[in-house]
């Protein structure tokens, strides 16, 4: 394996903190729950995108370009972070978002904003189109763009999950802990390839289980053929001469509710769950829907009290105030 040869610019702090939830944990009268807490990473109110960003970034200078150019939803974590790595790393920064602007930017839109990100909307279905078009524009006029894809989801995003996994692998033998799970919101999947593939290199025997938020395992874009080229692609980058298939892969998708962003109880229940109990805070859109589809195994028996699970908070907290209106009404 050659993983230090990658260029990469550097982010934030690592390692991020395990925590153990210890009232969690005595409430759920289940197995025991630690976090991985990537939330914190110390740039631009935190996410997973800080790790991918550090190796797409790296790349993106190593090649001379000058503007980092990418895609996603109105409250994309993934741009709000991109958006503040670009000041960083000292280049200007374009994102493409699809959804109506709102007459007062609020949660990850407002900080794009504050990150001084110049910022193009579009339909959801000329996404793509949109996003091809920016980075031509940008070519004729002299700049040179770095096009990252949606969530960063490609084998050098990737590989700041292999990292990840090698990371948690220091920090469990350090705390003599051996998760039988670890459990995360998975989306355009780079998060889930990095760790299941940083999990074979590791050597680590527990399940690495995406909760989707969106994806499907069937349908006009199933997940796993997703997830297992991602893997690869990486494993090929970083000569770790592992070779994965599907079957290397946990997914479940039973927690897809309403649709993207689109939280229901589920979602709710985990944001007051946690902030009750532990003082931590979930984002509506991934990370409460991922703890919700967790706590709803646990509670079916699924993940039993002699267990332990290691829950990886993947960020996403600054959503919390697009969703203000529908949290008030919850939790009066
Ligand atoms: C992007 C994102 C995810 C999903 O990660 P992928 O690598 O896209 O699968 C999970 N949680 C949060 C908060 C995110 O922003």
């Amino acid at each position: 394996m050659n993983l230090e040869h990658l260029p990469r610019f550097p982010l934030a702090e690592f390692p991020t903190p395990v925590h153990f939830l210890k009232s969690f944990s005595a409430e759920g009268k289940g197995p025991a729950v630690l976090m991985k807490r990537d939330d914190l990473t110390s740039l631009g109110l935190g996410g997973n995108k800080t790790r991918k960003l550090e190796f797409l970034i790296g790349e993106a200078l190593n090649q001379g370009c000058d503007t980092l150019v990418t895609a996603g939803g109105v409250q994309s974590n993934h741009c709000r972070l991109t958006a503040a790595a670009a000041r960083k790393a000292g280049l200007a920064c374009h994102l493409v978002l699809n959804g109506d602007p709102p007459e007062a930017p609020n949660g990850n839109l407002l900080l794009d904003r504050i990150f001084g990100a110049k910022i193009h909307f579009c339909l959801r279905q000329n996404r793509d189109k949109t996003l091809d078009r920016v980075a031509e524009d940008l070519s004729q006029k002299g700049q040179r763009p770095y096009v990252i894809p949606v969530g960063g989801s490609n084998s050098i995003g990737a590989v700041g999950y292999v990292h990840a996994m090698l990371e948690l692998k220091n920090q469990m033998d350090q705390m003599e802990i051996r998760p039988d799970a670890v459990v995360f919101a998975t989306s355009s999947g780079g998060t889930q390839a990095g760790l299941a593939l940083g999990a074979k290199i590791t050597g680590f025997k527990g399940q690495i289980l995406g909760i989707s938020i969106d994806q499907t395992k069937t349908g006009n874009a199933p997940f796993l053929p997703i997830l297992t080229k991602i893997a690869n692609d990486t494993s090929l980058r970083i000569e770790a001469g592992i070779q994965m298939d599907e079957s290397d892969f946990s997914l479940n998708c039973d927690y897809l509710g309403a649709g993207y962003a689109l939280p229901g109880d589920l979602e709710l229940n985990a944001i007051r769950d946690l902030a009750l109990n532990e003082g931590i805070l979930l984002g509506p859109v991934y990370t409460a829907r991922a703890m919700g589809g967790m706590m709803d195994l646990i509670r079916k028996g699924v993940f039993t009290k002699d267990q332990t699970l290691l829950f990886w908070h993947t960020g996403g907290t600054p959503e919390l105030f697009a969703w203000a209106d529908q949290c008030c009404r919850t939790f009066e």
